[in-house]
């Protein structure tokens, strides 16, 4: 399936400029090999990962943060998954979902090479009931630090009420595609038919979070848009 060009920088030109800038010359060697592996495996598909400008900022936001627990949920061959776990310390622990583990064992032996697969709980369920048992199982003291949402994007409203749940106050959420390939702020009828229903999700996410009283809120203008949401309440 052929995507349109991805990311707040609709021109490839300037999206490669920051790529071939600050992110390559800085990308770990086995992040480099697991997105290698991911377009040897899928192609075009692989274009689902987050970019990699997304990656170093997950990165450089880990490390600010200094999170012990996070979660991810969406974690297809793991390019978002090793950029927080090579920034987190090492007794940190990355529970992450993901309704396939096919995708997750492309990256995996990455992940091991970096001698990072003890920071990573991987759950093979899809993530409403996963979020189920998390939220009957993780005490006071357990709540996570961080959030990373990547699923399906009907479901973030949903999810969001999970996790709000399951992040400490202070913590953070982030949810990735919140500005839809540019389709939030195009007419329906602008938006190819495939793209619709997710990006009707996504406005309706977005509005909900702008009045949320449980979270602060800033949307990022990288890869294709992050929501961050820091817990308040
Ligand atoms: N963060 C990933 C990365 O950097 O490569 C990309 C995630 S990809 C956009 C979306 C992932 O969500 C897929 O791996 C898919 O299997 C997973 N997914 C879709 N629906 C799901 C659900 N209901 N529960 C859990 N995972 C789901
Ligand atoms: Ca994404």
């Amino acid at each position: 399936m052929d995507l349109p060009h991805k990311g707040i920088l609709q021109s490839p030109a300037l999206a490669q400029y920051v790529y071939e800038t600050s992110v390559y010359p800085r990308e770990h060697e086995q992040l480099k090999k697991l997105r290698e592996a991911t377009v040897n495996k899928y192609g075009n598909l692989a274009e689902t990962a987050v970019p990699v400008d997304e990656g170093r900022f997950l990165s450089l936001l880990m490390k600010i943060m200094n999170p012990k627990r996070t979660l991810e949920i969406g974690v297809f061959t793991g390019y978002s998954l090793l950029s927080t776990a090579l920034a987190l310390p090492d007794d940190g622990l990355i529970t992450a979902i993901d309704i396939s583990r096919e995708h997750y064992e492309v990256g995996l032996p990455c992940i091991k090479e970096a001698g990072l697969a003890h920071k990573i709980n991987f759950i093979e369920s899809p993530a409403t009931p996963a979020l189920d048992q998390l939220i009957l199982n993780t005490t006071h003291q357990e709540l996570f630090d961080f959030a990373f949402v990547d699923a399906d994007k009907t479901s973030y409203k949903g999810y969001h009420e999970q996790i709000v749940k399951l992040v400490k106050v202070g913590g953070v959420i982030a949810y990735d595609n919140t500005l839809w390939f540019g389709f939030v702020a195009k007419e329906e009828a602008e938006v190819p038919e495939r793209f619709r229903n997710d990006r009707n999700a996504i406005l309706q996410l977005n509005k909900f979070l702008a009045s949320d009283p449980r979270v602060d809120v800033a949307q990022i203008s990288v890869g294709d848009g992050i929501t961050l949401c820091r817990r308040i309440q």
